[in-house]
């Protein structure tokens, strides 16, 4: 049986700051009947999206998606304790060490209806080492009467209780500004906010063409936008027109020089590529369609996946490739870039402007997905189903589990499971497949992270 539940998503009618930065988890932990459900239903502000209990399932762990002062972060629910006498002590304190290790900030909450029992003595020990946030929130306080109740509590040595009550509503935001605040801060994600023309890095081996598709598609312009029209814009960069649209095609000033000096070496020529990847966006690839795929070809499109850029291949000298050429192409293209299979390819010539046209619309499909974001809903109803069907492999004797997932930011797109064991590179790029045949991510590399428990 599939131990996840699946939710709709929140929908958020405005981009908040953080969009890009990574997205924290809070996990949830307290006995059954605190008023887990109800708070978190309370902080994610959706009455409507109460737990869905399906009978027979065990609701273990749910994971929603949450927005709170602009930024966006992920609540567990770790479900409840099982009541049963002889596995209680055992089940706290498992349910708190999973909370720990997968979550940024542990929310304990304690129903002060009831007080500090044992169970909550248990799992406080635990908390107690933990390296994480942890806070503690009173809940039932509905009243002032049981607001002095709230701050015996204290007791349980976690610091201040925060005082909330799950159906009234008070004190919830107060909790989830306490919350915010013990999340980690993370530099923010360096291309979240700052808007103007998307940059894209043209790279690719000498003599591919870089250039002469450069001067194409400047050439192709009613008004070339020049470098130095625009104080904003650096001057190694060139603005360029295509589709509409304005794009900065990053670290261009030796492409343009009319007279090109020597290519340098090859070690120079990779910082440079290497730079401009920093730089950009999204790349372009050109390959000489021509000629067979070269290493060098293939450590250009390395280069840009392992960096988390964007990418489309385009194929240049098209006018050159016949029908025998544009086989062995599909052969070469199909044994030796398995690992871009998601990249689009265009096929170009920089001579004859054939297909130039198409670059920017993939671009724009490669930038969409690099800026695409998946809620936690979809991406654990999405995993639930592939696990059910096709479960991780079994490593010395034991089954991994995975618990939940999330989407931890996009640029690039990032998914971080939280699992009981290690999964093995094969099951990673398996799920990546599976990811992809769901959710699409054309264009974009997508990361999988896997976050063991212990
Ligand atoms: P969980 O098992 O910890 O997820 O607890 P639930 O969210 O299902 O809540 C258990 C019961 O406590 C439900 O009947 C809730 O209506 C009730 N409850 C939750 N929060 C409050 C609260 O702030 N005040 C009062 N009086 N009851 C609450
Ligand atoms: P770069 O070193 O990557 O900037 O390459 P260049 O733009 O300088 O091009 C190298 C050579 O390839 C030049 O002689 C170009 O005329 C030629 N070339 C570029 N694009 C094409 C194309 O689409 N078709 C053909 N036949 N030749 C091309």
């Amino acid at each position: 049986e599939s131990e996840w539940m699946a939710f709709d998503d929140a929908e958020y009618s405005d981009e908040p700051d953080g969009a890009g930065a990574p997205q924290p988890v809070l996990a949830v932990v307290g006995r059954p009947n605190v008023g887990k459900s109800t708070l978190v239903n309370r902080l994610l502000g959706r009455r409507e999206a109460v737990v869905q209990d399906t009978p027979g399932v065990t609701r273990d762990r749910v994971a929603y998606d949450a927005l709170w002062s602009g930024r966006r972060f992920t609540v567990v629910d770790t479900g409840g304790w099982e009541p049963d006498a002889k596995g209680m002590q055992a089940s706290i304190t498992a349910q708190a060490e999973r909370a720990m290790s997968a979550a940024d900030v542990v929310l304990l909450v304690v129903d002060v209806q009831v007080g500090a029992t044992e169970a909550e003595e248990a799992v406080a020990k635990v908390l107690r080492r933990s390296k994480r946030p942890v806070l503690l929130a009173a809940n039932k306080v509905d009243d002032q009467r049981t607001l002095a109740e709230a701050a015996a509590l204290w007791s349980l040595g976690l610091g201040e209780p925060q005082p909330v009550s799950a159906t009234h509503g008070r004190g919830s935001g107060d909790l989830l500004d306490k919350v915010l605040e013990a999340f980690p801060t993370t530099p923010r994600e360096e291309f979240a906010a700052t808007g103007g023309p998307r940059r894209v890095a043209l790279l690719g081996k000498p003599n591919v063409g870089k250039s002469s598709l450069l001067n194409r598609l400047v050439g192709e312009q009613r008004a070339v936008v020049d470098e130095a029209a625009g104080t904003t814009v650096d001057p190694v960069d060139s603005l360029v027109e295509l589709d509409g649209e304005v794009w900065r095609f990053v670290d261009t000033a030796g492409l343009r020089k009319r007279v090109k000096t020597a290519q340098g070496t090859e070690y120079y020529a990779s910082l440079r590529t290497k730079a401009a990847i920093e730089a950009a966006e999204v790349a372009i690839v050109l390959v000489d369609a021509s000629e067979p795929l070269s290493e060098q070809d293939l450590r250009v499109i390395s280069m840009v996946i392992e960096a988390g850029r964007a990418l489309v291949i385009a194929y240049n000298k098209w006018d050159l490739v016949d029908d025998e050429r544009r086989q062995k192409l599909n052969k070469e293209i199909d044994r030796q870039l398995v690992r871009a299979r998601w990249a689009e390819r265009v096929n170009i010539s920089a001579e004859t402007g054939r297909a130039v046209a198409k670059l920017a619309p993939s671009l724009r499909a490669a930038l969409d997905s690099w800026d695409q974001r998946v809620s936690t809903g979809k991406i654990n109803s999405w995993i639930s189903d592939v696990v059910a069907a096709h479960p991780p492999p079994v490593r010395g004797g034991k089954q991994p589990k995975i618990m939940f997932a999330t989407q931890a930011h996009p640029r690039p797109p990032t998914l971080v499971l939280f699992t009981t064991g290690f999964l093995e590179a094969g099951y990673r790029r398996f799920l990546e497949r599976k990811f992809r045949e769901t959710f699409g991510f054309v264009g974009s590399p997508v990361r999988i992270s896997v976050r063991v428990r212990e």
